[in-house]
């Protein structure tokens, strides 16, 4: 805990071309600036730094190491392990680093550091265009796509790191680099995948796609009948086209509009659709799967702008709950697992607990292992165990259902893990997500980062 008031008076006096706002332990803003969304998630900072530039970040770069303090590096806040801040150490807030600018023409955008996805889809939407993302809009840009990036966008154009054509960065040195194919291109091997491991990313150009309205939304059936909807999803996804997005979930209708009262509260399964193209062919594509069904309670997909789509479930999951969750990759889901998952599915701890697996085919399967960090391209699920409550007093509920759920499935998984969903799981947790990519990403990162200064992260050593 920091109640260190003396860094944040050094940085005042020495990084005196600060053009952002500095904020230490004892400036009334200090309790607001530190939260992250993750409310399990409570540090203190000796100092943070709402940088408004490159040249912000390279001076706090510099600042910290000169006093040998930790640095975290956040971007929108929403890490579930909380590695957007440190204690005592300094934050570079990104926040401030949140300019868009698309264009329509190249096909492209370029993002701020610290842009959050919402703004992002809200733009390029009024060219009817998008890039993929996730699935909720007040995710970080930085941390999401540097992790990888998984979405409802994935089947159709791959990852967000697909997408990503060049980014540009500061050191740990202080210098400011480009990272893209032609320039330092093991560094852009790296950050895609790898975190934030190699240096503060203040902007990121990103592929732009036709993508304007989509045939979305929940598709649900009765808890009750997880074993069965589970079965059906696995045999119907793979062969689904790739305009298909869909990924499966158990969850708990949310107590309020558009969702029909009656269905208040029901725990659920089902899917959560997204098709690229015209309403008759998204029906055509979703056809199978409720052809192998009894009638849903919830049909609910229809034509919605892309950005809508990504906020339908900002109102559930607001800043400040508690989360805690495990992830895995998944090849196939035997039957042993889907009972194993009908079970937890139906136990679901809290309303806003909930389980998700993130489809990992179609345009995601295009680059091999190799070609980027993201080591799990023949993976054709992540998984993600979610507990998530308001209330604090309910963190040892949904932490134990979260990783009794984890347990039970986890001989059935593929290894590592999507590292943008792990919890603070240690090294060879880590080691096991990048695979065989692992040595040549420390090497990368004895390159840019020898002292790994960026550690409070996923981490990649550096190579001794
Ligand atoms: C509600 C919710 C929904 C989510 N949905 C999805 C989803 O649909 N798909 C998906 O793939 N993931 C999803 N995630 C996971 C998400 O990708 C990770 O939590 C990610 O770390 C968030 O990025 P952030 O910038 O908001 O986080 P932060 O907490 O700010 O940062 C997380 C990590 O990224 C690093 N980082 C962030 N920005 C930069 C930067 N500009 N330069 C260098 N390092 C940086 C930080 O140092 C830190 O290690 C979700 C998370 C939540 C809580």
């Amino acid at each position: 805990m920091s109640t260190d008031k003396s860094v944040a008076r050094a940085a005042r006096k020495e990084v005196v071309d600060f053009e952002g706002k500095l904020i230490g332990p004892e400036d009334a803003d200090y309790d607001e600036a530190r939260k992250v969304y993750n409310a399990m998630i409570d540090k203190r900072p000796a100092l943070i730094a709402q940088c408004s530039g490159p040249d912000d970040v390279a001076h706090i770069v510099a600042f910290a190491r000169d006093h040998d303090l930790l640095v975290a590096v956040r971007g929108g806040g929403h890490n579930g392990a909380g590695l957007g801040t440190c204690d005592d150490g300094v934050v570079i807030d990104l926040s401030r680093l949140n300019g868009i600018e698309v264009d329509p023409q190249a096909r492209t955008v370029r993002v701020g550091g610290g842009s959050t996805w919402g703004d992002v889809d809200r733009a390029t939407n009024e060219h009817g265009l998008a890039t993929p993302s996730g699935i909720i809009s007040t995710t970080g840009v930085g941390g999401l796509t540097l992790g990888g990036g998984l979405g409802n966008l994935t089947r159709t154009h791959g990852l967000s790191i697909d997408n990503l054509l060049e980014a540009e960065l500061v050191l740990a040195s202080g210098e400011h680099v480009k990272a893209s194919g032609e320039d330092n291109p093991d560094l852009y091997w790296a950050i895609r995948g790898g975190g934030g491991n190699f240096g503060v990313v203040t902007s990121f150009l990103f592929r732009l796609h036709e993508v304007d309205t989509v045939i979305a939304g929940p598709t649900f059936w009765p808890v009750e009948l997880g074993a069965e909807v589970l079965s059906a999803y696995r045999e119907f996804l793979p062969n689904a086209p790739r305009e298909l997005n869909a990924f499966f979930a158990f969850a708990t209708v949310p107590p309020g509009p558009p969702f029909p009262e009656e269905i208040h509260m029901r725990k659920v399964c089902g899917v959560i659709s997204c098709y690229v193209g015209s309403e008759e062919d998204g029906a055509k594509a979703l056809a199978p799967l409720l052809d192998a069904l009894p009638e849903p309670l919830l049909p609910g997909t229809a034509p919605m702008p892309h950005p809508a789509l990504q906020s339908a479930f900002d109102g559930v999951y607001p800043a400040g709950d508690q989360w805690y969750w495990r992830a895995d990759f998944v090849k196939e889901i035997p039957d042993e697992a889907v009972e194993i998952h009908a079970k937890f599915g139906a136990e679901l701890p809290t309303w806003k607990s909930t389980m998700h697996l993130y489809p990992i085919d179609g345009a995601a399967h295009d680059p091999s292992p190799s070609d980027t960090a993201w080591s799990y391209r023949d993976a054709q699920w992540g998984s993600v165990f979610a507990g998530v409550d308001p209330d604090p007093a309910n963190v040892d509920v949904i932490r134990q259902w979260t990783v009794d759920y984890f347990d039970a499935l986890h001989p059935f998984s593929a290894g590592g893990a999507y590292v943008n969903m792990m919890m603070d799981e240690g090294q060879e947790r880590v080691r096991a997500s990048y695979r065989d990519n692992y040595e040549r990403l420390a090497r990368v990162k004895s390159t840019y980062d020898p002292d790994n200064v960026f550690r409070v992260n996923q981490n990649i050593q550096p190579q001794a």
